[in-house]
């Protein structure tokens, strides 16, 4: 890897020590040019505003999938059915409470829930299900849906964006996460995922959540065939958005499994993860929390601690992955001590990460 000059480098150092954002063209320089010691230090310097430097977070996570079918017919998806195929599933209000029962017993508060684009279901059956799970465990914290599945449901069940949220937040709805953004750029879009939704829909409906109260968070996965210039343009528009609402309280960042998908292709590399990383730590400097993925990367991700995250979820299943073709990491003491053996002191989360801003 190449190195970008002193007489360059200096000024942009200068920059982000001072605490200014840097621009979009300077991040272009720095993911093309830079060295991974530089993109490193930028990265720290930008971490150490929030956090102290040898600390990070962890919690586990279970991640539960309500129903596999799904009609958005993305490429990157080796998890859904459709309605008439084979091997489809969507879980009973009982069954999910089981599902959940099990986790809790581990002494542990985080579940995501994730689904698919189902027809047969509605935001009355979300309510519903979720209403019971939340009354069996009021004190986990419970990702009820993503901003995907939140806006498919509200268009089968021809509600607003705005009136949508309220229903669900009247409920108890807590969090909907920005899970399954992917990449937030309209050709990538087009390319891979014309049936799910538009950019601009996106943040419509992640901007309805927030306004009414509901938690939500950012996430990006990489690693296909998207352009710098794509990626660029998912967090150029996060930054924005941000800006504007002040709520997320974390963006995550993990990266594509290929098998068994119809587009396929082959995993990135860990160096082109760690750099991405950085990267975001830099750019996003409105985000406090950067999340490393242990998910897609395994120990690997510890290191993404060096490169600017501070927070990782354990992970104790998750069907996405899996039916792509990945392996969850659950030997979680020896994630763990690999990022001791870093130096670095790693603490349950904090209650901060667990409330929606
Ligand atoms: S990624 Fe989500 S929306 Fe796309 S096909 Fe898979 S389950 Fe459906």
């Amino acid at each position: 890897m190449e190195m970008i000059e002193e007489q360059i480098f200096t000024p942009l150092r200068n920059k982000v020590t001072q605490g200014r954002r840097i621009s979009l063209q300077e991040a272009e320089l720095l993911y093309q040019r830079a060295s991974d010691e530089q993109l490193q230090e930028l990265a720290l310097i930008v971490r150490s505003r929030f956090h102290p430097e040898k600390e990070a977070s962890w919690t586990r996570m279970c991640i539960i999938n309500f129903t596999n079918i799904c009609i958005a017919k993305c490429d990157f998806c080796a998890f859904y059915r459709l309605p008439h195929q084979e091997g489809t599933y969507t879980l009973t209000a009982e069954e999910l409470v089981r599902s959940v029962e099990i986790f809790h017993q581990g002494g542990d508060g985080y579940i995501g829930f994730n689904g698919g684009f189902n027809p047969k279901l509605s935001l009355a059956t979300y309510r519903e299900v979720f209403g019971e799970v939340r009354r069996r465990f009021p004190d986990m914290v419970l990702y009820e849906m993503t901003i995907p599945e939140f806006m498919f449901y509200c268009k089968l069940s021809k509600v607003p964006y705005e009136e949508g949220a309220a229903y669900l937040k009247a409920s108890g709805t807590a969090w909907i996460p920005g899970g399954g953004a992917e990449v937030l750029s309209p050709s990538f879009r087009l390319r891979h995922s014309p049936g799910k939704y538009t950019v601009d829909d996106y943040f419509q409906a992640q901007a309805a959540v927030i306004r009414q109260g509901i938690g939500s968070t950012a996430t990006m996965m990489i690693g296909m065939d998207e352009s710098p210039r794509e990626r660029f343009e998912h967090l150029e528009r996060l930054r924005h958005f941000q800006d504007l609402w002040k709520k997320m309280p974390s963006f995550l960042c993990w990266t594509y499994k290929p098998w068994n998908t119809s587009f396929g292709g082959q995993e990135i590399s860990d160096q082109d993860y760690l750099r991405w990383l950085a990267i975001c730590r830099i750019f996003l400097d409105n985000f406090k929390h950067i999340r490393t993925s242990v998910l897609t990367r395994h120990e690997v991700a510890l290191h993404g601690l060096r490169y600017g995250a501070d927070d990782l979820d354990l992970p104790t299943s998750d069907e996405v992955i899996s039916k792509a073709g990945g392996e969850i990491p659950t030997d979680h003491k020896k994630i763990l001590d690999h990022g001791r053996k870093l130096g670095y002191s790693l603490k349950r989360r904090a209650a901060s990460l667990a409330q929606p801003s």
